[in-house]
Parts: C-alpha cells; sequence; structure tokens
C-alpha cells in the first residue's frame, strides 16, 4: 500500500512536473516565435492578454486591457471590420479568426500592422465561451513586401523604357543611316551631274554628323545612367569656356542673320569651379537649340550669380539662354526633358537634332549638383532655358568681373588654329581599313602634309624607323600587330617623334588609358577635318592648341 501511494506520488509530481514544462515550453514557444498571446470572452470582454500582445498596442504589460482599449489601438479605418471579425465568431458557426489590421500604439502612436489568428472555445453544448489566439508584429515583413513590389514595378517599368529606348534608338539610327546610304547610291550613279552629287555629299555629310552626335549622345546618356559620368572638379576661365561656345556658335547664327548675345548681369567669378567639359557641352546644346530654333531676333545668354557673393558660402552660377524663336507648346514642355522629346518627325525633318540633347543636358546638369530648366516659351517671346550649378566657396580674393564686352574676341584666333596648314609636315598614318588610311591621307594632304600610310602595326614600325616622320597616328585595334605593341616597339627602337593614338573608343577612360601605355594624344574616331589638323598641327609644334 505504501508503495503503491509512494508510486501514486511520484506519478502526480511528475504530472505536476510535466505540467509547469508544458507551460514554460509554451511560454518560450510564444517568446520565440514573438507572438502575443490573447483571450477575449463573449460580451465583448477581455479576459486575459499576454504582455507581448499589449505592446502591439503601445501599451506596457502592466496595462490592464479593456474591448474598448483594444479597440482605441485599432486603426479607425480598420476597427468595425476587426470588431465585426471578432462578433463573428460568436454568433455564427465561423469558429476561426484569421485577421489583419493596423494599430496605432495608444502610448508611442505607432503604427504596426498586426496579425491575428484565434479559435472559438465552447462548453458541453457547443456554445461559444472564449475566443483565444495570437498575435505577431508583421510591420517589417509588409513594408518588406511593400519595397519589393516597388522594386519589381519599377524594374518592369524600366524594362519597357529600356525596350521603348533602343526600339527609339534603332529608328533615330536607321533615318540618318538610311539617308547616307541612300544619297551614296545616287552620288555614284553615273548620270548625276556634278552639281547634284555636291548636293548628294553635303547630305551624306549631315546625315554623317547627325549620326555621330546621337552615338556621342547615346553613350554619354548610358554613363550617365551608368552612374558612370566621370566628372572632373577644375578651376577654368568663365568667360573663355563661354566664349568658345558662343564663338561656335557664331557662324551658324551669323547665316540666319541672329545676334549673339553674351553679357553678365553684374558681377561674375572670373574662375569657376566646375566640370569644363560638360559645362561646355550643356552650354553647346541649349544654346545651339537657341540658335537652331530662332529665325529671327537674337539670342542672348547672360550670366549672373544667384545671390549676392557672402565670404564662407557657395556661390550657384546661373547661366540663362534667351531666344526670339518658335514657343515650346504646352504639351511638349512636359516632355521637353524627356529623351528622343522632338514634337513630331516634321521638328527633325525643319530643324534637324536628336531629341536627346535636353534629355543629356539635364542629366548632365543634375550630375554637376544643378539642373537645367525651361524657364519660359511664349510666341512672341521665344523660349528661356536656364542653367545653374553650384560654384566654389566665395573668398574675397576671387576676383568678380563683368561680362560682354569681350566676346568672341578669341574666335578669330581659333579661327586660325583651325585653319592652320600642315605644308611640309611628314606623316605616317597607320589603319588596317582602307577606307579610313584613304580619308585620313586626303584630309591631311589637302592641309599640305605629306603622308604615307601603313595598315598594321609592323609596316608601320619599318616604315617609321626607315624614314623621317614628324608624326605617326596610330590605330589601335590592329592585325598583325597591334597599335599599343607597334608604339612600344617605336619608342624601344629609339622613334622620339610624336605618336598619336586613333580610336573607335571615344570614352574620357579610352584617352586616359592611351596616354598611359604611352601615346601622346588620342584622338576618336571619327574626327573632323579642323580637329584632326588642328591636334597635328598642335603636336607637331606648329601651332599652340586653345585649352580651357
Ligand atoms: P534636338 O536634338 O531635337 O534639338 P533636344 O533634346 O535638344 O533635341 O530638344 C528637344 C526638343 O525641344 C527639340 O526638338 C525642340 O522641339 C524643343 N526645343 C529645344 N530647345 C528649344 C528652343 N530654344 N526653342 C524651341 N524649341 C526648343
Amino acid at each position: 500500500m505504501s508503495r503503491f501511494r509512494k508510486v501514486q506520488m511520484t506519478q502526480t509530481q511528475d504530472d505536476d512536473k510535466n505540467r509547469i514544462d508544458c507551460e514554460t515550453r509554451l511560454g518560450l514557444v510564444l517568446k520565440n516565435a514573438k507572438l502575443g498571446f490573447w483571450d477575449f470572452g463573449r460580451e465583448s470582454t477581455v479576459l486575459n492578454w499576454s504582455g507581448r500582445a499589449k505592446e502591439f498596442f503601445g501599451l506596457t504589460p502592466e496595462t490592464v486591457i479593456t474591448y474598448d482599449l483594444f479597440m482605441r489601438g485599432v486603426h479607425p479605418d480598420d476597427r468595425e471590420r476587426t470588431h465585426r471579425a471578432i462578433q463573428r465568431t460568436f454568433e455564427t458557426d465561423q469558429r476561426t479568426y484569421d485577421i489583419e489590421f493596423r494599430t496605432i500604439g495608444i502610448n508611442d502612436g505607432v503604427e504596426r500592422i498586426v496579425c491575428a489568428s484565434g479559435t472559438v472555445v465552447t462548453d458541453e453544448a457547443d456554445r461559444p465561451l472564449r475566443l483565444i489566439g495570437v498575435s505577431t508584429d508583421v510591420t517589417e515583413e509588409r513594408r518588406h513586401q511593400h519595397e519589393l513590389r516597388l522594386a519589381k514595378n519599377n524594374a518592369e517599368l524600366a524594362s519597357v523604357a529600356k525596350s521603348q529606348f533602343l526600339a527609339n534608338m534603332s529608328h533615330e539610327i536607321r533615318t540618318p543611316l538610311g539617308a547616307i546610304l541612300g544619297y551614296a547610291e545616287l552620288a555614284i550613279n553615273n548620270h548625276t551631274t556634278e552639281e547634284e552629287r555636291y548636293r548628294f555629299l553635303t547630305s551624306i555629310q549631315r546625315n554623317g554628323e547627325l549620326l555621330h552626335k546621337l552615338i556621342d549622345q547615346i553613350l554619354d546618356l548610358s554613363k550617365v545612367e551608368a552612374n558612370k559620368v566621370d566628372l572632373e572638379n577644375v578651376k577654368f576661365s568663365l568667360p573663355r569656356a563661354l566664349d568658345e561656345v558662343v564663338s561656335a556658335l557664331r557662324i551658324k547664327a551669323a547665316e540666319k542673320s541672329l545676334q549673339l548675345l553674351l553679357r553678365s548681369e553684374g558681377k561674375v567669378p572670373e574662375l569657376v569651379e566646375t566640370d569644363p567639359l560638360r559645362f561646355k557641352q550643356i552650354l553647346m546644346n541649349i544654346i545651339g537649340n537657341a540658335v537652331k530654333f530662332t529665325s529671327k531676333g537674337s539670342v542672348t545668354v547672360t550670366v549672373r550669380l544667384a545671390e549676392a557673393p557672402v565670404p564662407g558660402e557657395r556661390l550657384t552660377i546661373v547661366i540663362s539662354v534667351c531666344d526670339t524663336g518658335i514657343e515650346i507648346s504646352q504639351e511638349k514642355r512636359r516632355h521637353i526633358f524627356e529623351r528622343f522629346s522632338q514634337a513630331d518627325n516634321s521638328i527633325t525633318r525643319k530643324y534637324g537634332g536628336t531629341g536627346l540633347g535636353l534629355a543629356l543636358s539635364k542629366e548632365l546638369a543634375l550630375a554637376l549638383g544643378g539642373d537645367l530648366i525651361l524657364k519660359e516659351t511664349s510666341p512672341r517671346a521665344g523660349s528661356t532655358f536656364e542653367f545653374f550649378f553650384p560654384d566654389s566657396v566665395y573668398d574675397e580674393s576671387l576676383r568678380l568681373i563683368h561680362l560682354g564686352e569681350n566676346a568672341g574676341a578669341d574666335a578669330d584666333r581659333r579661327t586660325q588654329v583651325a585653319t592652320a596648314r600642315l605644308d611640309g609636315l611628314r606623316v605616317l598614318a597607320v589603319d588596317d581599313s582602307e577606307d579610313n588610311q584613304f580619308i585620313l591621307l586626303s584630309k591631311l594632304q589637302s592641309a599640305g602634309a605629306q603622308v604615307e600610310t601603313a595598315q598594321d602595326g609592323q609596316e608601320a614600325v619599318q616604315k617609321a624607323l626607315k624614314d623621317e616622320f614628324d608624326l605617326v597616328l596610330m590605330d589601335i585595334q590592329m592585325p598583325v600587330l597591334d597599335g599599343v605593341s607597334a608604339m612600344r616597339k617605336l619608342r624601344e627602337a629609339g622613334f622620339r617623334k610624336p605618336i598619336i593614338a586613333l580610336s573607335a573608343h571615344a570614352m574620357k577612360k579610352d584617352k586616359k588609358k592611351s596616354l598611359e601605355q604611352g601615346f601622346d594624344d588620342h584622338l576618336s574616331k571619327p574626327i573632323q577635318l579642323r580637329d584632326l589638323v588642328r591636334e597635328v598641327a598642335h603636336h607637331s609644334g606648329l601651332e599652340s592648341r586653345t585649352q580651357h
């Protein structure tokens, strides 16, 4: 008997121990699953809530919870739905409860998203007694899901935009290419008169230049998009850079009898600090557009400081380009900075252009920390674009000047440089493409140079070491011996004259690479006659190049 009792006692102790273990285990499960436990009675009573369940309502674990307090913590927009869901489990056969609602922390005001599930406990007669369940905070999870959805949508939109961009690009490239091939075919025709042939060749040239510009802009845009624009931050002369852009457009303006004016409103710094190349590219585009879309009147470029200079504060330079040309329609204004945004094909036919310039210029202006905006446009007054960018921090040693009187002063000097002659200069032009050889030969000969050609690096090395050349133009990618190896061989053999790399790779990093490899310069193909002559003249010491 006593033995039996002892066994019974042990059994009871084990049961208790097991029960404690069960509760502990349940507690641990709830804790680790970050679940709150709750228990509602009939008639909207609240029987038991765990501390964590209260946390989801911004309440401390000690708070005595009531149904009203619970409802107060539920987001007003979700209250009715939550209340009805609970009532339904007591009043209908639906004995489970699964819901997600927002809460607004009663003490902390924090908005959370809570997911709750519960089951009804019934009495012997299957009448609902209590609704017991767990809840969890799913705010982070939902936020991640929302972000993922957004990212997916954005990726889909970007993919559509890319396809659209490719389709546009293909169309834009085919248009000038079609014209080039078409006019070339006509020019070859035996029955073509000299006059017609001249016209066809002019069209080929115009379309070729357009294609060239388009490809440069597409490359630039892809760099901007991939965040790979190499931006320099150097000090350069503001009046000279402006003058360079304005001078380059003077001939076009003069052809249309347009006045092209450059002036400053108040004083502006003589030296500014940003990327000079991008600065000129943006201005070339907007001033170029102003000249292009104006048939009568003037284009005025005005530089000013956004605010009066304060020592220790950064200056902002504003350049506005105001024309008296056509108005940009209301509809057009919204899309003007989008890619391929010409109003319709008639714009291209009438004025030429790629529809990429403004999109690219805006991206570049943003990359410089500034912006490019369409300030105003009207039928009578034409359009005004404004480009602004942050300059260096102002200190009183910075020279401020008035601009205007000297605009265009550099133009003559540059024209001289551009029309420099290469008389008597001996040039070796190396390129594996016969067409390119011929083009280089003809262009350099037309400027007075004596030109010899070679079709690969090996032939170039032989010729350069045999004859006396003043300069070598060297293609990079060639069969037998590539341009870099040929340049190295020549240097090893003691050839000291300038060797300039010629390449279809037009990125800034390509130029940097060529210079690092030991070339004296890097010119990207296709190269225009005046640029080619200017660079060759510069490197052979015939002319000094204008560089800002
Ligand atoms: P495009 O190479 O065609 O000039 P842009 O991106 O530079 O390409 O310009 C897009 C379009 O914006 C132009 O085709 C033209 O319709 C309009 N536009 C730009 N600048 C001007 C301006 N100064 N006056 C009138 N229209 C302009």
